[in-house]
């Protein structure tokens, strides 16, 4: 290990170059392949009191929001912060500590965050397999304050929906899609819609809300559909086991084209089917043929919203292949909107991968 010297997993360090000048402040973990980590390019800042800093400074750069509302706080490498995710929803904090800096920091980043957020609880949800990469054991549970109740409510554009912070996927709701979401309401009026990888049917309740005429939601997950089903249902829509359905959308998308099936509006937001370089060939052929269902179910003039949140699939490599569907599917296909996360998801430059989600929304000509 080179020139790291007798350091601790996640210790702050001073890093240097070849002359002695410092040219920032890193964690360190000689244990993961990732040895550095900066939270200081160099500014000058001291290495005490800097998790705080830092994480005073994301909350502050988000501004204001309503209380009732949900928002990435802290985004990792996109605030300066690499290895904590912070998201609130409604004051209640749902947290993951990926790596052995953010770990060693933890009593300092719930310090920081009480301070500055005064939530009503922060919960933990360090389950990531990136943590045994920095060798640590999954931990989830109450880390500050109250317990979160078993579904909180958040209100998100003019959608009200429960989140389930303890157990639901990732730290409660997909918030990079907040606004891709309310988006979708816009091309719902009167439409027959169909939201496969639904989770808990947040596209769907905005698509309802915004006019459609029948809304289908699919989804793997039986607790994703329970849940879909409460939201409709909450927001005043009706929910059934026919139109909410616990299945593998790539069956309900080729039996639906298989049978003729007829949409005006399709959603297509599955899970990354790519993590890394290896698996790109394989994640391509998944995006190729559900994206060919999609087409295939669309009269012209209908909208099909597809999304990708594969890292190695860059917004080229995904053009390309839903183009490549497109082509499958003999439909000729305009992009009428090129979208990406949320803004409270920021990117840092020189860390493109943080730019993982494209959501296209495209519609059938011809
Ligand atoms: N669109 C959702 C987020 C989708 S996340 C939102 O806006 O909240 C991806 C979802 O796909 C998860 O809910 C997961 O349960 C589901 N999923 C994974 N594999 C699936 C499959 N083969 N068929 C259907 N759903 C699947």
């Amino acid at each position: 290990m080179g020139h790291l010297p007798d350091v601790a997993p996640g210790e702050l360090v001073r890093v240097v170059d070849a002359r002695g000048r410092q040219t920032g402040i890193a964690y360190a973990n000689p244990h993961s392949k990732i040895v550095l980590r900066y939270l200081d390019r160099g500014r000058g800042d001291g290495a005490e009191g800097l998790w705080t800093r830092r994480i005073r400074e994301a909350v502050a750069r988000r501004g204001a929001f309503a209380p009732e509302e949900a928002r990435r706080v802290v985004n990792a490498e996109g605030d300066g912060l690499p290895g904590l995710i912070v998201d609130d929803y409604a004051g209640w904090l749902s947290v993951q500590l990926t790596t052995a800096g953010s770990e060693r920091a933890r009593e300092e980043i719930a310090a920081a965050l009480v301070e500055t957020l005064r939530p009503h609880g922060i919960y933990e949800r360090s389950e990531v397999p990136e943590r045994a990469l920095e060798g640590l054991e999954q931990r989830t549970g109450v880390l500050w304050g109250a317990e979160p109740p078993d579904v909180v409510e958040i209100r998100e554009g003019r959608a009200r929906l429960l989140v389930d912070v303890k157990h639901g996927q990732k730290t409660g709701l997909f918030l990079d899609q907040r606004e891709n979401r309310i988006a979708v309401a816009r091309y719902a009026e009167g439409a027959r819609v169909l939201n496969t990888f639904a989770y808990s049917g947040g596209f769907s309740v905005h698509a309802a809300l915004g006019g459609a005429r029948e809304v289908t939601s699919v989804d793997i997950s039986e607790e994703a559909c329970a849940l879909a089903r409460r939201n409709l249902e909450l927001n005043g829509f009706p929910a059934d086991a026919e139109r909410t359905r616990v299945e593998n959308a790539f069956d309900f998308l080729r039996r639906s084209a298989d049978a003729h099936d007829r949409y005006d509006l399709v959603i297509i937001d599955p899970p990354a089917f790519a993590r890394g370089r290896s698996s790109l060939k394989g994640a391509l052929r998944g995006y190729r043929e559900i994206n060919l269902r999609g087409f295939k179910l669309l009269e012209p003039g209908g909208i099909l919203v597809t999304c990708s949140c594969s890292r190695p699939v860059t917004r080229e490599i995904f053009r390309r292949v839903v183009q490549e569907a497109a082509v499958d599917a003999r439909r000729s296909v305009q992009i009428v909107e090129e979208r990406g996360h949320a803004d409270d998801h920021p990117v840092l430059l020189e860390a493109p991968e943080t730019d993982y989600l494209v959501c296209l929304i495209l519609r059938v000509i011809g």
